[in-house]
């Protein structure tokens, strides 16, 4: 039942700081970390219920069985037939619930099934039990998030030669995904960003059929998925000649990168990283076209607890794995973004990308 025995243990311990009773997570990254198990969400009510005392049970649809079953572990299993719901198996397991922890991924409509059986319980988010937890991440789950770091790693270099005038940006999203799948990711993180001009300045910017052009800033921000950890990164290219302006501004948004890493020390506050990388960005005059924070955190979800933005004072921990991606968004023009992702270790902070950050013109 290694490691998840242990993160159980770790978890019903916060559940019992916080008098939370009963976490109830639904298919979800939670339920991987957890279980190992990654049944397919859909109609069918899927649940894992921890107890703070006592023993986790599964409840799945029989079909899941064999799935359970080969992963081993022991599982208190509750399983139920198509057109047969399980509402013995949730009297039992919800009994006596008085402050219930609830994944935030769990379908409204699973939750609406449950509320009969949470009628008198407090109900809270399950990241306030499970998110300090899943924050903290093992060397085996850093190399896992390298890994997936290395995959998109390999993307830039691979798409750089297929960039031609007139490709789209659905067309570039599609080599994108492709490039990380061929060499064994299970998917994308997340739908790849890709901006070409105007479309670079819109920071999640919606891949469209628009064609590239010569002297274009191109924005391409994406990630994949290795035995369930996330990779995130983005890099921003001129497909042409860069004009001073660009080149400019491309150089401002690289500092900051590099202030965000250089600030990123064990203890530091998390706000002081978004400062350090907003403080260059604003000296050089462009603070109101930065419009997001500067990083979140990363792992089994493409963001998750901790956030690089004013106001969270939690320092710099052993394990904590986040981004850093600092942007000038000139609307109806272009932009710029550099994202990597940043691990703090012993030996301090460790930079999960090592795709090239000069900017490249593609002549
Ligand atoms: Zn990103
Ligand atoms: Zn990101």
């Amino acid at each position: 039942m290694q490691p998840y025995g242990m993160r159980i243990a770790a978890i019903q311990k916060q559940m019992m700081a916080q008098q939370v009773s009963h976490l109830i997570l639904g298919p979800s990254a939670n339920l991987f970390y957890l279980t190992g198990l990654s049944p397919m969400p859909d109609e069918r009510l899927q649940l894992l219920v921890i107890p703070a005392q006592g023993e986790p049970a599964l409840v799945l649809p029989e079909l899941y069985r064999t799935m359970v079953e080969e992963a081993g572990g022991g599982w208190t299993l509750y399983t139920w037939g198509d057109g047969q719901p399980p509402e013995q198996a949730l009297q039992k397991l919800l009994a006596g619930v008085t402050k219930a922890a609830v994944d935030e991924q769990l379908w409204a409509m699973h939750l609406l099934q449950l509320l009969p059986f949470l009628q008198s319980a407090q109900l809270v988010e399950a990241s306030q039990v499970v998110g300090e937890v899943r924050m903290h991440k093992d060397s085996q789950e850093l190399q896992l998030l390298k890994k997936a770091a290395e995959l998109a790693d390999a993307v830039v270099p691979w798409v750089i030669p297929q960039l031609h005038e007139g490709i789209t940006e659905k067309q570039v999203a599609f080599l994108i995904e492709r490039c990380m799948r061929e060499a064994g990711a299970e998917g994308i993180s997340f739908r790849p960003v890709v901006g070409f001009g105007p479309g670079s300045a819109d920071p999640h910017h919606t891949a469209s059929d628009l064609p590239l052009q010569k002297g274009q800033m191109v924005v391409m921000d994406f990630g994949c998925k290795w035995k369930g950890y996330c990779s995130d990164m983005t890099r921003t290219i001129c497909f042409g000649k860069a004009t001073p302006e660009m080149r400019q501004v491309y150089e401002i948004v690289l500092a900051a990168n590099r202030a965000g890493f250089a600030a990123a020390k064990a203890g530091t506050p998390c706000e002081q990283v978004d400062a350090a990388a907003r403080k260059v960005i604003t000296d050089a005059g462009y603070g109101e076209y930065f419009i997001h924070r500067t990083g979140h955190g990363l792992g089994l979800d493409d963001h998750e607890e901790t956030y690089i933005v004013a106001g969270n004072r939690r320092p710099l921990e052993e394990g904590l794995v986040f981004s850093i991606e600092p942007g000038i968004y000139l609307p109806g023009r272009f932009g710029v973004r550099i994202e990597d992702i940043a691990a703090m270790t012993p030996e301090g902070v460790w930079c999960l990308n090592e795709c090239p950050r000069e900017l490249i013109e593609v002549e």
